[in-house]
């Protein structure tokens, strides 16, 4: 760990070894003094021992400082904040560093300098490893606070009450430069890590909204392809069958007239049909024929003549053919305006035999084209 092996720790062994030393060597100086030794000597020490202790305690905090500082910007680097926060620390941290080597004296600057660069590689390689996430789960942005510990205090050198050096002033004014650049650093991290944190979440739910939607609209596909596969063989459902010729059983019928048989495909697209004309006039279609059986045919011939096609040839004998009233039956009408402009969006029309201008004009009659 770094706290067992950082010079600066052992540097600081070896000024409080010096110190104990020095109080040992004042001890016996005063011992000497009393028993008529030299004077001169004692007058100094009690001041060169205030000096020791600052500059010890500043170097003890130093260590501490630049332990805290290597931790933080190693979160900070983890999370990308901005790099000139990071390189301030780290100009401040080295100059700390520095100051450290020279007030220790026992470790080379390019050494301490390498040593700690092979640090704070590990810490970020350490850092930059997260735990497996589910990309899936949500994330709470105030779990990533939650699962952060307390961050440890900044330490600063206390002011002396003493006497001390230079080298203890220049310690404590580099600590607080490395505890301010910290305290940034280790703000910006945070805010940084709850922005990230946020900008996840929202892009989950988008991708989440996203895979509803094509879900959705693979449904939606699914369902028009089935329904065009219905179609497709309702249409074909009565090839087998002669004019006027097919059960009741392979007829369908309408939602809002129960006397109405048509060919599948032609009932439902006329419901759909009745309800926006329901909506348009508030009242259903008026249908007052549709399937008509060959007899049928025969009899309408026999009973209305021209109006009634050659038996065996109308597309009422075909599932695919109602005569409409209401007003439908009139060319002019609202109501007849209405189904021209709309019928065909649902493949109903007048066939052009039976417009106003066709070779037999016929209001009333209409075809399912589909
Ligand atoms: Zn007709």
């Amino acid at each position: 760990m770094r706290a067992a092996t950082h010079p600066a720790r052992l540097a600081q062994g070896a000024v409080v070894t010096t110190l104990a030393l020095s109080m040992c060597a004042m001890v016996a100086v005063s011992a000497n003094a009393r028993d008529g030794g030299s004077a001169l000597i004692p007058a100094l020490v009690p001041g060169a021992v205030q000096v020791e202790r600052a500059r010890a305690g500043a170097v003890d905090v130093a260590g501490d400082a630049i332990e805290v500082a290597e931790t933080v910007q190693a979160e900070g680097a983890q999370v990308a904040i901005d790099a000139a926060q990071l390189e301030a620390l780290e100009a401040a941290t080295d100059r700390l560093d520095q100051l450290l080597v020279e007030a220790t004296g026992d470790v080379r600057v390019e050494d301490r300098g390498a040593s700690r660069s092979g640090e704070r590689e590990e810490k970020v390689v350490a850092a930059a490893t997260p735990a497996p996430v589910d990309p899936s789960a949500p994330i709470d942005p105030a779990s990533v606070f939650e699962q952060t510990p307390a961050p440890a205090p900044v330490p600063l050198v206390p002011p002396t009450t003493g006497k001390e050096d230079e080298t203890t002033a220049e310690l404590r004014e580099a600590v607080a430069a490395v505890a301010t650049l910290t305290t940034t650093v280790r703000q910006s991290a945070e805010v940084k890590r709850a922005a990230d944190a946020a900008a996840a979440q929202a892009a989950a739910q988008a991708a989440a909204e996203a895979a509803a939607a094509q879900a959705a609209a693979d449904a939606a596909a699914q369902a028009a392809a089935a329904q065009a596969a219905q179609r497709a063989a309702w249409k074909q459902s009565l090839l087998g069958y002669a004019n006027g010729k097919i059960p009741d059983s392979a007829l369908c019928g309408v939602s809002f007239d129960a006397s109405v048989r048509l060919r599948c495909d032609a009932a439902e697209q006329l419901d759909v049909l009745n309800t926006a004309y329901r909506a348009q006039f508030g009242s259903d279609l008026v249908v007052s024929d549709s399937y008509r059986s060959y007899a049928g045919q025969i009899a309408c011939k026999r009973t209305r003549g021209y109006l009634c096609a050659t038996p065996g040839t109308s597309n009422h004998g075909n599932g695919i053919a109602v005569d409409l009233g209401g007003g439908i039956d009139s060319f002019g009408t609202k109501q007849h305006r209405w189904m021209a402009a709309h019928a065909p969006d649902l493949s109903w029309g007048l066939p052009s035999w039976a417009g106003s201008g066709g070779s037999k004009p016929e209001a009333w009659h209409w075809e399912y084209l589909g």
